[in-house]
């Protein structure tokens, strides 16, 4: 089907009867579906206790205001991630710090983190918003080491990875956002992502009383479970408890996220059949680089990692040119991301060209082709042929 996106949702059969059956039933807001896809995605994760939100956003605006993020709050995250890592912070009235990225990953250096925290008075920092970028799992055991010599907080954005898993050094496979590691994680239900549902999100944690401030200050800050009320006057009474939002998710799009978890694992598996044709199409092209080789493709990438492949990004040296020539060819490839401090908006708060050169650098030459699970391989043949001979045609 052409044009070609780098993304595309896929609605089943089965998908539409669910939410025709959620329609039909009494519950459009906060039904039963919402508890059951909960309870599901937890499951799939691994972790103990998942809240289903409106979306991503809504997802780590809640987890910023549950630590306590405030004035005195100063979080660090990564300059190569969607807008909504860092505006998280901010809507929490809270500043953000950034620190560059491994190039060879495109992921928040862990070292550069180190550098940054040990250039102020400890306690100086507050927390730590790392991304599984593209899908490739963050090392969250050494992020947590470090987290605690400094008393940080970590919020795990997984929107890329759900499904990734990275190997601990005890041979435990971690699930990315399954909590073991970091307090908090979140995911997204945007249409490009792995589970589709339009709008939607979820955040996942082990910590109980994170977990009971979620679900309070997702629906207004309002409760009324006996438990926690300070008065009961009866049936009707409720009690506003804090400053919360309707960041609800509704029941049919809840019903629609279930019907695309039972999807989820061949999903992932078709990403993965995708990443290694590409992968023995570029490998040999020298003015191709690969973002993150499958681990068992090469030898670069360690065989303890599950990428998920939200994305699949090459970088070339004429990006613009590639990124044109694919376009009248009817192959819609996308740039992930332009770095967040570099944003008009961010400037103001003085960010400058040449903080982050290595984030800088590598959004120069990313190129993000075509990935979903219903890309066909003739589609995708069509889009390494296009890309080869285009790199072909290259004389330097
Ligand atoms: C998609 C995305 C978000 C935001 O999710 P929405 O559901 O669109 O609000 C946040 N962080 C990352 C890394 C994302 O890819």
């Amino acid at each position: 089907m052409r044009p070609i996106p780098y993304g595309r949702q896929q609605i089943a059969p089965a998908d539409l009867e669910a939410v025709m059956q959620t329609l039909q039933s009494d519950f459009l807001t906060q039904g039963p579906k919402v508890e059951e896809f909960e309870k599901k995605f937890a499951e799939y994760i691994g972790c103990k206790y998942a809240v289903a939100v409106a979306n991503g956003t809504a997802a780590l605006h809640l987890c910023t205001l549950a630590l306590g993020v405030n004035q005195d709050s100063r979080v660090i995250t990564t300059p190569i991630t969607f807008a909504a890592s860092a505006n998280c912070v901010l809507y929490a009235g809270g500043q953000v710090h950034f620190a560059d990225i491994d190039p060879e990953t495109a992921l928040l250096d862990l070292e550069k983190v180190r550098v940054l925290l040990e250039s102020k008075p400890k306690g100086y920092f507050s927390g730590l918003i790392p991304v599984d970028f593209a899908g490739y799992p963050l090392d969250l055991e050494a992020y947590r080491q470090l987290a605690d010599e400094y008393g940080l907080w970590i919020i795990e954005d997984a929107c890329h990875a759900p499904g990734g898993y990275f190997v601990d050094s005890a041979g435990v496979k971690q699930n990315c956002g399954n909590g073991n590691y970091a307090d908090l994680a979140i995911f997204s239900f945007h249409p490009v992502k792995h589970i589709a549902t339009g709008e939607g999100g979820m955040i996942t944690t082990n910590n109980p009383e994170l977990y009971q401030k979620l679900l309070l200050l997702r629906t207004h800050g309002i409760t009324k479970n006996p438990e926690l009320l300070h008065e009961n006057h009866g049936g009707w009474y409720y009690e506003m408890q804090a400053l919360g939002y309707n960041y609800r998710m509704p029941d049919m799009l809840c019903a629609l996220g279930i019907s695309q978890l039972d999807r989820a694992d061949a999903g992932l598996h078709a990403r993965q059949a995708i990443a290694r044709r590409y992968d023995a199409a570029f490998a040999p092209e020298k003015k191709i680089k690969i973002l993150n080789p499958l681990a068992y493709a090469s030898g670069k990438t360690p065989a303890h990692i599950f990428h998920a492949y939200h994305l699949y990004i090459i970088l070339v040296q004429y990006r613009k040119e590639l990124y044109d020539y694919l376009r009248e060819n009817e192959i819609l490839t996308q740039v992930h991301y332009i770095p967040v401090p570099s944003m008009p908006y961010y400037k103001e708060l003085g960010w400058q060209k040449g903080d982050f050169p290595l984030a800088e650098n590598y959004y120069a030459h990313c190129l993000s082709l075509p990935m979903f699970p219903s890309l066909t391989e003739e589609d995708q043949q069509y889009v390494i042929d296009k890309i080869l001979a285009w790199v072909q045609r290259q004389t330097n």
